[in-house]
């Protein structure tokens, strides 16, 4: 059986929760028991509660971990100039070496901003698995298509969907990664690849996590394409009914009230990227309530470094509720308690665990956020709002995932090891520059 060595319990005490002060105990990776006193165990690691409050981490449902490096690199440009003057010329040059120093500085933000599980999509999946296993948290990599409808590109990720899915299995032993196809979209891949990928998620059991509507042109050229919009068209190649609950439907953005219907008739989980979306200009107008009133899981990423630039859950959280508010000029739409289910909960539910969640059972990720830091005062029985509206991740300090400390005091073990490498792999990595 997969699993992570025994430990000593962690005893947190006096930790604030919804305003009460109480105790929690961790055993092994999950919650054994919370209460307004409990008995600690000999054997436990005791955490000062004091001055804290505890909240579930954030799962950042959508990102492209390693293109942390390319942050900042050709911003403020349009989308297509970006990908292909940019970033694409320089993606020829990505190694296994770069792919892991990328995504062990990724692991390295997202902690420090209290993210404990991410859904990735990128390239050289062994080496962001080790990258992942080493950092601490969770991650599901999605194995990336592309075949722009050329079948020997077609023949070749037959192959290797089987071939890196083999590999991942035996290499990860902590349970903590897992495996999942990422076609593209359905723009840059062809309607036969996208099919048999769906059969082969549904047959093994894996996420299908795929770029969805994320502008207006893509779903216009789709209707010119096919006379039909990308959900319809992938409704009728059979895919939503297919995967269901594994589909991971990234951006979402460009949809009409039928298509959010369809969505949730089929139980698929969709990912607001709000700020991704502003920075290239994509829209704003994300329809939470729709999809959510029909029945489909909405969950909340950050998309990569190179279009969002930055991995922080608790900004892109703060963002989607304004949002939310301001475009529907509706101030008690998506309040701060629903912002965090989304952001924490519904990624947790869109992975397939039970996280997001501070009650016994639950997986230990959780976070301890500093009350003293200035965005918390006065205090006011305002916690979780105070969090929310005012707070930057500096004030969270202490984070757990499946039972481990991977952060206390915002120290993260190696991260000045992974500062220097990180930096040095750009110089590799991009070499183009227009
Ligand atoms: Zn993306």
């Amino acid at each position: 059986m997969k699993g992570e060595k025994k430990r000593s319990p962690l005893f947190i005490q006096g930790v604030l929760l919804d305003e009460q002060k109480v105790d929690i105990l961790i055993e092994d990776s999950r919650i054994a028991g919370i209460d307004a006193k409990l008995e600690m165990p000999a054997s436990a690691l005791l955490i000062d509660g004091r001055g804290k409050a505890v909240f579930p981490t954030f799962v950042n449902m959508h990102t492209h971990a390693a293109m942390t490096l390319f942050r900042g690199f050709g911003d403020d440009h349009p989308l297509q100039e970006w990908l292909q003057e940019w970033i694409w010329p320089n993606e020829k040059n990505l190694t296994e070496e770069i792919i892991y120093w990328g995504t062990r500085l990724a692991c390295l933000e997202m902690i420090k901003s209290g993210t404990t599980a991410f859904a990735d999509m990128y390239f050289h999946l062994p080496a962001a698995a080790k990258a992942v296993e080493e950092s601490g948290i969770r991650a599901l990599l999605g194995y990336t298509v592309f075949d722009f409808g050329d079948p020997a590109t077609a023949a070749k990720v037959k192959d290797e969907v089987a071939e890196w899915h083999c590999r991942i299995s035996k290499e990860t032993g902590s349970g903590r990664v897992c495996y999942g196809l990422a076609p593209h979209a359905p723009y840059t891949v062809s309607d036969k690849t996208l099919s048999w990928l769906a059969d082969y998620a549904a047959e093994n059991g894996l996420k299908y996590h795929i770029h969805m509507s994320e502008t207006e042109s893509e779903v216009e050229n789709s209707i010119a394409q096919h006379g039909k919009r990308p959900y319809e068209h992938l409704h009728d190649l059979g895919i939503l009914q297919k995967t269901g609950d594994r589909f991971i439907g990234a951006h979402s953005l460009h949809l009409t009230e039928e298509e959010a219907e369809m969505v949730g008739r089929n139980r698929c989980n969709v990912v607001h990227n709000p700020n991704s979306n502003l920075k290239l200009g994509s829209g704003f107008k994300f329809l939470y309530q729709e999809l959510s009133q029909a029945g489909c899981n909405v969950s909340l990423g950050t998309d990569g470094c190179s279009s969002s630039n930055n991995l922080d859950m608790l900004e892109a959280t703060k963002t989607m509720a304004l949002l939310q508010k301001g475009w529907r000029g509706d101030p008690t739409t998506m309040p701060a308690r629903e912002a965090l289910e989304v952001a924490s909960r519904n990624g947790y539910r869109a992975l397939g665990l039970d996280g997001g969640q501070l009650r016994a059972g639950a997986l230990a990720d959780l976070m301890l956020v500093d009350i003293n830091n200035v965005a918390f005062l006065p205090h006011n029985d305002n916690t979780l709002s105070n969090l929310i509206y005012a707070a930057h991740s500096d004030a969270i300090d202490t984070v757990i995932c499946n039972g481990r400390i991977v952060m206390e005091g915002r120290r993260v073990a190696d991260e000045d090891e992974i500062m220097k490498n990180a930096d040095k792999m750009v110089g590799e990595l991009i070499k183009h520059r227009p």
